[in-house]
């Protein structure tokens, strides 16, 4: 099941359940949404695949048992290991080649 990060991983700021500005990578590494057009340039510091819009996940059960109430987000904040200058220069080495070629 797809982890909901409180937060962003470069920046910590915070990104609840109901976050239109919250991306993720396939591996749920979680940005906002500012760091990734300003600074990650469409690439996870961590794995070098591509950022997209994370779901979300819906409050009331519309169906039963699945909702935030039943699978609710994770609060365990995640920062990453790298610096702000190795993170650029990641990027800057891989940003040019497609997602889809990564
Ligand atoms: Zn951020
Ligand atoms: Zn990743």
């Amino acid at each position: 099941m797809l982890e909901l990060r409180p937060n962003c991983e470069l920046c910590d700021k915070d990104l609840p359940p109901d976050s239109n500005e919250a991306r993720i990578c396939s591996y749920e590494c979680t940005f906002c949404a500012h760091c990734v057009e300003t600074v990650l340039h469409n690439v996870c510091p961590n794995c070098g695949g591509g950022l997209v819009n994370r779901p979300i996940r819906p409050s009331v059960a519309r169906r039963p048992g699945v909702s935030l109430q039943h699978d609710p987000a994770s609060t365990r904040r995640v920062n990453t290991r790298y610096s702000r200058q190795e993170i650029e220069s990641f990027a800057h080495g891989v940003k040019d080649i497609h997602p889809a070629k990564r």
